[in-house]
Order: structure tokens, then sequence, then C-alpha cells
């Protein structure tokens, strides 16, 4: 039975900050849905500061952002921001503190260009798409109609971004003030989630592709409807089995924790009970609406569903992809899943 992560710190207060490790700063950060925060990190680097992800834009996050400028940076510049991935918690002030400070922004290619496809309302952001999506994953039209009105649009919140950027790909190694830190990539939350890992120092900023407490949303999309994102993250997971099992660990949420190792065992079994409660839930042909309460139960607001049909379709997609589902469309235009 794998063990619980210890923390070793209290939780922060918004607008503060603490020094997890020499020179580096966890900053947190308010977000405007259940999940209401964000961890961001503030290195020392040789000659300024490297920003590790930017919170969401609001005018709550922009005013602590003005303070931590004030109080926090020693008159120093922000001169690098890496971005784990496009989501708007994580990307969607880097355009803001750009204007502020001549700093270059560092992303793997597709979490750039999926940023950018949001940004413009590509098909990545089509929200009439992702409607008709969930209408056939038996979303009802009343449950529809609520995500979409709490759906935040991404063109209005992911502030411009500059039209250069310094790309970054797995295995590259990233010197932050005389540190080595390796970028492990990883799929299933977003398309090229990007983590660094400081072997000397035994620390990994792993985003949200290991969380302690909630597991990370894997979700499959509505521009990519046959994906196997579930797959793809349980690989990811993989990845991290290098890192010691004794490093800190600064996720994008909750608190700097110890225990990777054991937390990617049961993230894995989590994975695996979900999995089985979806199999069993299509003993009959069943809709990816009708196999969420078997995969969360508890109550779920309208924002939350869509992550929720996401992640229940991640789990069938899996179990299609290990022959063990059938995936039909019905005379109704819903799509159904069945044992085979
Ligand atoms: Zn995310």
């Amino acid at each position: 039975m794998p063990k619980k992560p210890k923390y070793p710190f209290a939780v922060l207060e918004f607008g503060k900050t603490r020094e997890v490790a020499p020179d580096i700063f966890w900053l947190r950060m308010p977000l405007p849905f259940a999940l209401n925060h964000i961890n961001l990190w503030l290195l020392k680097d040789r000659d300024g500061w490297t920003l590790v992800d930017t919170g969401f834009n609001t005018n709550e996050t922009r005013d602590f952002w003005t303070s931590y400028i004030e109080e926090l940076l020693d008159g120093k510049e922000i001169k690098r921001i890496i971005v784990t991935h496009f989501h708007p918690d994580h990307v969607s002030l880097a355009g803001w503190l750009l204007k502020r400070f001549e700093a270059s922004i560092w992303m793997t290619y597709s979490e750039w260009m999926q940023a950018q496809l949001n940004r413009f309302g590509g098909p990545t952001a089509d929200i009439d798409a992702r409607m008709i999506f969930y209408r056939s994953h038996g979303m009802t039209q009343n449950s529809v109609n609520g995500y979409r009105a709490k759906r935040p649009d991404f063109a209005k919140i992911i502030t411009p971004l500059p039209h250069q950027f310094v790309r970054i790909m797995d295995g590259d190694v990233i010197k932050i003030n005389g540190d080595d830190w390796k970028v492990i990539t990883g799929a299933g939350h977003s398309p090229e989630h990007a983590a660094l890992w400081c072997e000397e120092r035994n620390l990994l900023i792993s985003g949200d592709q290991v969380l302690p407490r909630i597991s990370t949303n894997v979700s499959v999309q509505s521009n990519e409807p046959d994906a196997d994102p579930l797959g793809l993250y349980l690989s990811s997971l993989s990845k991290f089995k290098k890192v010691q099992e004794d490093a800190l660990v600064l996720p994008s949420h909750d608190r700097p924790f110890y225990g990777l190792h054991d937390r990617i065992e049961s993230l894995k079994e989590h994975h695996e009970d979900r999995l089985k409660a979806a199999y069993q839930a299509c003993a009959q042909p069943t809709t990816g609406t009708e196999m969420i309460p078997t995969i969360f139960n508890r109550e779920l607001d309208e924002h939350q569903l869509g992550f929720a049909l996401g992640e229940a379709l991640a789990h069938a997609n899996r179990l299609f992809f290990e022959g063990r589902l059938s995936k039909k469309f019905c005379d109704d235009g819903c799509i159904r899943y069945s044992q085979l």
C-alpha cells in the first residue's frame, strides 16, 4: 500500500512567499474555481530571476504580482519565464509580465502553439464544437448551457503572448543560477507538459503532472475525440521514476511534498480502480455522461462536469484501446461504450 505524501511546509497564504530551498521561492495565487489556488516558483538566477508559471489573469492576481514585484524581487528583473503548459492558470499572465520585464518565454513547442491557438480562437478553443461533442456523449442541454456559461474564454483570459519564444524539449538541460535543471515532458493532461528536475539539488518542479492530493485531470478533448490521454498520462508518470525517491516535489497545486514514488503508485492504482468501475458501468451500452457517477462519487458543479466527462471518456477510450470496450454511434446521436 503506497504511503501518503509528507508535507514539510504549512499552507501559504495568498500574496505571501516562502523559501522552500535556498534561492527558490514559493508564491501562491488565487484561482476563481473550485480548485482555488496555483503555486508559482521564483528562482534566483545569476542576473535576475527565473519564474516558473504565471497565474490566472484576474485583477486579484495582478494586484498580488504588483506587491511581489515591489517586495520580493530585490530590484532585480525577471529575465526568463518558463511555462509548464498552456492552461490559463499557468500561462495567462505571461504576456502581462513580459510588458513589464524584458524576459524571454520558454515553453515546449506544443504548449506554445496550443496557447496561441486558444488565444486566437482556434479549434482547441471552439466552444460550439465542444458543446456538440458533450451532447454526443450524453450531456443534457441544460448542463451544456451551464458549462458554457462558466467556461472561461481563453481569447480574453490569455494576455497576448510574444511572437517569439525559446523552445524547450524533453531531456534539455536549463542552467538556472549555475544549477542544471532537466526538462521531463509528459502528455495526457496537456500535449507536451514540461516538468523540471534538478538532480544535484534533489528538487522536482512537477507542474500539474504529479500532484500530491488530487489526481491530475486527464481528459479526452473535442478536437481529438479518439485520443488515449490516459495511456499517455500513465506512461508519462513512469518517466518520473528516475527522480530520487527523497526529492522535494514542488507541484502546481497543494503543498510541496516528499514521497514521489509512492504518489506515482497511488495515482496508478487510482486509475486502475477507475478503469474497473468504467468497465463495469458498460455491462449495458453506456454514454460517457452515464459513466461519470461511477468514476466521481461527489457533487460536481457545471465547470467540473466538463472535466468529469472528459475524464470518464479518457477511461473509456483506454478500455477501447485495450480491446475491452466497443464504441458506437446510436440512432439518438449519442456515442455509447459496451463491454466486449
Ligand atoms: Zn493544467
